[in-house]
């Protein structure tokens, strides 16, 4: 019999989210069953709910960044057992078997990696995402979260966090190495916090000087205004990394004439409007502008284990699952600091 928990979720693109029950599927040989404990709110989700990255099932059951405890585990299971301390982010399956899932890259998957909302399952159901109190999960697709990082902190690491260490990592973000971050919101600061551990100097790059003392506080060792033109020309070609996580389109070719030769501006963002350059942005200094999406499992994994050595968590504001709403209005007008976690003991 698949279970019925409390969740909250979305019954239209307008309309609040609500109190609602869900069914999670039976504990299948290789699942996990996770008492969820605590669930983030990104901006993705946002996104979602409202319908501006297409077509979407409602109810819909929000939220990528999940902590727990593992409460019961399938016959296959080998890596989990009961009492864990685990994670899922963004994705609860893939085929496993393309050439990206080889390569511990399960987001490009090329048969369609499954979201952990909004998206069908392998049991051809809805995906129903972690502002839920349980959640039952394929093994391959739970982490581990280290002792030494407490779950509510360790919440927004599963997107928020992995998604600014991706490219980091990829685009070599360290020692000797001039970092920028667009936008300190939920991903901006945990790009601040991860790229300064890394090794990198790092700037930020926010609309306001509002959040200075937080910026530098968090590792930057600048915090720039992007409202104010001088940034512009006062930093001209001096990073070698931008890591854009606004929500809204940028001026690409403003922030590109920031960057070095060979320098590159990858775009997290993800608003629903296209973006576009001049190509003379580019080619006068051969830059790069690519994008990047979440990250594998195996990154995951190793940027949970970085943090807990680093001492790295989320900052965040916890919240009982009735303010949700507000802090969606919150999370819009830019005001959160620095990542809303839902305490999902508050959803029954
Ligand atoms: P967030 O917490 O709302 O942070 C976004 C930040 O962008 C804001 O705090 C604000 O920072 C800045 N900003 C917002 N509106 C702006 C505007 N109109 N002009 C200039 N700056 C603006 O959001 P988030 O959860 O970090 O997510 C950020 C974006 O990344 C969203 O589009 C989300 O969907 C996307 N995302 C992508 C991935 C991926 O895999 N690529 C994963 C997760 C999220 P300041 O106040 O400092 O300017
Ligand atoms: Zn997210």
């Amino acid at each position: 019999m698949p279970e019925t928990v409390n969740a909250y979720a979305a019954r239209s693109a307008t309309g609040p989210l609500e109190p609602v029950t869900i069914e999670r599927r039976d504990v299948g040989p290789h699942d996990v069953r996770i008492d969820i404990k605590y669930a983030g709110i990104c901006h993705s989700d946002l996104h979602t709910v409202r319908g501006e990255w297409g077509p979407v099932g409602y109810p819909l059951v929000p939220g990528h960044e999940i902590a727990g405890i593992v409460t019961e585990v399938g016959p296959a299971v080998t890596r989990f057992s009961a009492g864990d301390r685990v994670g899922v982010g963004c994705l609860v399956d893939s085929c496993g078997e393309c050439a990206s899932c080889r390569r511990g890259e399960e987001q490009y998957c090329a048969n369609g990696s499954i979201p952990t909302y909004n998206g069908t399952g392998r049991d051809g159901r809805p995906t129903q995402g972690g502002y839920a109190e349980a959640i039952v999960v394929t093994e391959r697709f739970v982490c581990r979260i280290p002792d030494g990082l407490a779950l509510d902190a360790a919440a927004p690491l599963l997107c928020a966090g992995i998604t600014t260490w991706s490219p980091l990592r990829r685009w070599g973000a360290g020692p000797g190495k001039r970092v920028a971050v667009v936008g300190l919101g939920g991903l901006g600061h945990m790009g601040v916090k991860l790229a300064h551990a890394l090794g990198a100097e790092v700037t930020v790059l926010s609309q306001s000087l509002k959040k200075r003392e937080d910026g530098l506080a968090l590792g930057a060792a600048d915090y720039r205004a992007t409202s104010d033109p001088a940034t512009f020309a006062g930093l001209a070609e001096s990073f070698d990394l931008i890591v854009n996580t606004v929500s809204a389109p940028i001026d690409l070719d403003a922030h590109l004439s920031l960057l070095a030769v060979d320098g590159v501006l990858v775009n997290l963002g993800a608003p629903p409007e296209p973006l576009s350059l001049h190509v003379s942005s580019l080619s006068l200094k051969r830059r790069v502008v690519t994008g990047s999406i979440i990250g594998g499992l195996r990154d995951t994994q190793e940027m949970l284990d970085f943090c807990a050595e680093h001492r790295l968590g989320a900052e965040i504001e916890l919240i009982e699952a009735a303010r949700v709403n507000d802090a969606y209005e919150r999370v819009l007008a830019s005001d959160v600091r620095y990542r809303f976690v839902i305490d999902t003991a508050t959803l029954t």
